[in-house]
């Protein structure tokens, strides 16, 4: 039920990617969505979002407009100056602010390059992170809840209590303004030496082990799991598997001190993005009714990749980036014997340079049946979704994975590994074909990989459980609706506590 306070609800999503602006991975698809979810809901909700201004984000395409020209933000050596530029999301519901600073965010990569990191993202974060706070006031617009996303925004909650919050000359502007922390990777910390400190303004004071120092360095996640009102991530199971050392990446005590405050919610798929019924991308739009058209899109995407098309040969697809965390070690074990069965196998990501090595090498071995495209392209990637018949996850840990979620949608059949929340939101296939949306495998082991990819393509051979599959698959409902109706009642939650 909607309430008279909920009407009037503000909240800021602050991420360090936002779809359709700039996109890496699934933050951006969740940042970009979520607004729209939450104005679904209730459209008297104020939702807005802030993020770095790229230079992949041009101001003439997204009608951008100057905010407020030379903000100070005081950093720990000094003041630092940006711009505050707005556009909107959401079809013009809800605002987006950009953080412009050319020295930090003119640059064509978010993070860093093939080779690595940015040096100095401890202090592009940083200042990013306190550049939203200053904005609030600049722009004057408080919000109820600021909602935090991932480590480049860990020293926002932190910023806040400290420098806002109690601070006499705000005359408790600030005081009201609660947080949600929503870890999409716990894998990314946001790590640096600790002569950053001083850089972010932040005090020794801060250094200690019950707060953002990490084996003598500054974690800027932690920051965020520790001084956030509340915690959030991406499906049940992750929520679980963080508070235990096998994937609490060193955090799982400080995650077991917060249970009681973190949450898991799924990340929900933006059908209006992602419809093979609506579809401009591929050749020829399809629907659960007619699967059969799916078939022109696998016939482009394998012409295009110059391999050769034949019906009954099914299509492994993969769309990720190239990191240890996606199974790709698993999978250069059993790539022999994988392609030596009749398959195609298409492959789309960017990530780790021996990733990179590893699947040319593959390439060259079976030209006819691999290929691999380095880069990102979301054409490709869309054309991969539809004109594959498996989708390939065999993640070592995934918080929630987007991809397989758009797989079920697109009737191509996720290939995954019983984890986080592929776990969740995949069933594996019953023996009597009745049951099940996918083919899952339980442990991280080539040969599990390899038992599920044979009964993956033995299956693809039985017409009659191949097809009620697929329309299965594709009648799955992962939309935003639920989701959003659980961020919304954790956020009034959080308004709720004292
Ligand atoms: P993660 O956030 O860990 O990278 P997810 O599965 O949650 O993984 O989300 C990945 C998102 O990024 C999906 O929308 C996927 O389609 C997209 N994606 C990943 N790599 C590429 C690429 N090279 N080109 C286009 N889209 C990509």
């Amino acid at each position: 039920m909607t309430t008279h306070n909920e009407k009037k609800l503000k909240i800021l999503i602050v991420a360090s990617e936002v779809i359709p602006f700039a996109k890496t991975g699934g933050l951006a698809d969740v940042a970009g969505a979520l607004p729209k979810a939450l104005l679904h809901k209730n459209p008297h909700l104020e939702v807005a979002v802030v993020m770095p201004k790229y230079r992949t984000i041009p101001d003439g395409k997204w009608s951008l407009k100057t905010r407020i020209s030379g903000l100070a933000v005081p950093m720990g050596m000094g003041e630092v100056y940006c711009d505050v530029l707005e556009g909107s999301t959401a079809n013009g519901r809800a605002k987006v602010y950009f953080i412009q600073n050319h020295r930090y965010f003119d640059r064509d990569q978010l993070y860093g390059t093939s080779e690595g990191d940015f040096g100095d993202n401890a202090e592009r974060f940083a200042f990013f992170s306190k550049a939203v706070l200053e904005m609030l006031q600049a722009i004057d617009w408080i919000p109820d809840i600021l909602h935090c996303n991932d480590w480049q925004t860990g020293l926002v909650p932190l910023y806040l209590k400290k420098f806002y919050k109690g601070n006499p000359e705000l005359k408790g502007k600030y005081a009201g303004v609660r947080t949600l922390f929503t870890i999409h990777n716990l894998a990314y910390q946001g790590l640096f030496p600790k002569w950053v400190l001083p850089m972010t303004g932040i005090g020794w004071e801060e250094f200690r082990a019950d707060r953002l120092e990490f084996y003598d360095q500054v974690n800027y996640l932690k920051s965020g799991l520790v001084y956030s009102d509340a915690l959030s991530t991406v499906s049940d199971a992750y929520a679980h598997e963080i508070q235990t050392p096998e994937l609490g990446n060193g955090l799982d005590g400080v995650l077991r001190d917060r249970g009681e405050d973190l949450y898991g919610i799924v990340n929900g798929v933006d059908y209006e993005d992602w419809d093979p019924a609506t579809d401009k991308d591929i050749p020829q739009q399809y629907s659960a009714h007619t699967v059969e058209k799916k078939e022109a899109s696998k016939k482009l995407l394998l012409s295009g990749q110059n391999l050769p098309y034949q019906e009954a040969v099914p299509v492994f697809g993969i769309v990720s980036r190239l990191s240890d965390q996606k199974g790709l070690d698993l999978l250069a074990e059993i790539i022999e014997p994988f392609l030596s069965m009749d398959v195609r196998f298409v492959v789309l990501g960017t990530g780790d340079q021996r990733y990179h090595y590893l699947l040319e090498g593959m390439r060259s071995r079976f030209p006819d049946k691999l290929g691999v495209n380095f880069k990102f392209d979301n054409r490709l990637a869309k054309l991969i979704y539809a004109g594959s018949d498996f989708f390939l996850m065999p993640s070592r840990f995934e918080p929630c994975g987007l991809g397989q979620l758009i797989s079920l949608k697109f009737g191509t059949i996720p290939v995954v590994r019983k984890t986080g929340g592929l776990a969740d939101t995949i069933e594996d296939m019953s023996s009597d074909g009745k049951r099940g949306t996918g083919f899952v495998f339980e442990n991280y082991k080539s040969a599990e990989l390899l038992t599920v990819l044979r009964r993956a393509v033995e299956t693809f051979g039985q017409p009659k459980i191949w097809k009620p599959l697929v329309q299965r698959a594709m009648t799955q409902d992962f939309s935003w609706d639920a989701s959003a109706e659980k961020y919304l009642e954790l956020y009034r939650l959080i308004l709720g506590k004292p």
